[in-house]
């Protein structure tokens, strides 16, 4: 039978030499490869410095450390996101809110967020950091962001999870022109992959350099760091608590191997992108905004189902798709109405953009190698359950 996933990995000859040859080498884990593949997203990214991780979960947690979120401090970010990008503020012992989306790019919404600022400053509960997340791969209005923020003292970390490759306003996400931090996930669903695998670009080299300490246990070999004198070649020191979150040599291979062709694959997602929105023009749905000067990666083709015209449930429809090897998904389950973060407080009507767009939104398959016919094949097997 028919079986399209919603998204997957491309691995190419070129990947598979790129790892054997560190296999065969000196290092699995501490070496040059991970110099080499931070340099080369830098690079990609014009930004000074890339901090890789074991994963974005981890890097957004080094991120929220380096920016000096504690106990007592809050974070705000959107509940149309992963869980993590809200997660990585409890790790700290910090509390989270959220600002609903705009319910056209499904992004954070910028009016929700001056707003949202205004009454916090009002009662003396601003957050310390934003995490405004590029959802589906496209940028968030991050110019308007940085302004907002910059006024009320609060720094930003951009999730970026979704959007290597996407351009904002001529520059590669990841720039930090408007972010104190950007995050790229390396997840075999998302853009390139290292297996498991993540990313802080940052433009300051002081924040550069607490991620960097973080991720490795809080330990130092930099005798300028240290208290008192070094008592020999072997001494280190550990001046903070840290945590294990180094990415392996292994990874970082195939992460600079992947990199080579991330233009190919994001050229092949907004073909994809453009296919889709022509093919499913007529049909009782909404398909994802573009907005003009913000190029998205394409993570995520996401429809809305005009439920008001359809005689079927989303579940159905959705239910339909995965019956006919079609394997959608639904991105995202509004993060506040998770068990967990319900047990806080939160409760359903608190974000209405965030949960109406949910009810709504199915996933479609996106990916590098998914072929044309196949992609004609979503689009038949879609039509007819909304029949
Ligand atoms: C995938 C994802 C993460 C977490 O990425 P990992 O690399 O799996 O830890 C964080 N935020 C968003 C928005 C994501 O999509």
């Amino acid at each position: 039978m028919l079986k399209i996933p919603y998204a997957r990995q491309e691995i190419s000859e070129a990947d598979i030499q790129a790892v054997c040859e560190v296999l065969r080498s000196d290092w699995l884990t501490q070496g040059p490869a991970i110099e080499r593949f931070e340099e080369a997203v830098a690079q990609y990214c014009g930004c000074p410095h890339a901090v890789s991780a074991c994963n974005a979960t981890s890097a957004l947690h080094l991120a929220c450390r380096a920016l000096g979120l504690s106990s007592g401090d809050l974070l705000w970010t959107v509940p149309n996101t992963f869980v993590a990008s809200a997660n990585c503020a409890l790790y700290c012992g910090a509390q989270v809110d959220f600002v609903d989306i705009d319910p056209h790019t499904y992004n954070l919404c910028v009016q929700n967020l001056e707003q949202k600022f205004k009454a916090a400053a009002a009662h003396g509960k601003l957050p310390k950091i934003l995490v405004a997340v590029d959802f589906s791969g496209l940028p968030c209005d991050m110019k308007s962001i940085a302004r907002l923020a910059g006024e009320y003292g609060v720094r930003v970390i951009e999730d970026a999870s979704h959007a290597v490759g996407a351009e904002y306003e001529g520059e590669k996400v990841g720039s930090c022109r408007y972010a104190d931090v950007t995050i790229f996930s390396f997840h075999p669903v998302k853009i390139i992959t290292t297996g498991e695998g993540g990313l802080a670009l940052t433009r300051d080299a002081e924040i550069a350099a607490k991620m960097r300490l973080l991720r490795s246990h809080g330990i130092t070999r930099d005798s300028d760091r240290m208290t008192g004198p070094s008592e020999g070649p072997w001494y280190y020191q550990q001046i903070d608590l840290g945590y294990n979150y180094r990415l392996t040599d292994i990874a970082a291979a195939l992460g600079h191997s992947q990199l080579q062709r991330i233009g190919e694959f994001v050229r092949r997602r907004r073909t994809l992108a453009d296919r889709y929105h022509r093919l499913l023009a007529k049909l009782p749905l909404r398909t994802p905004a573009q907005e003009g000067t913000w190029e998205s990666a394409w993570h995520l083709y996401v429809i809305q189902l005009e439920l008001d015209r359809l005689k079927k449930t989303r579940r159905q429809v959705f239910e339909r798709l995965r019956s006919k090897g079609v394997l959608v998904n639904v991105h995202y389950i509004p993060v506040h109405l998770q068990p967990y973060y319900r047990a806080m407080g939160f409760k359903e009507g608190d974000f209405p953009n965030a949960e109406r767009y949910y009810a709504a939104a199915i996933s479609l398959p996106m990916y590098y190698g998914l072929s044309d016919q196949e992609q004609d094949q979503v689009v038949e097997t879609l039509s007819e359950g909304l029949a």
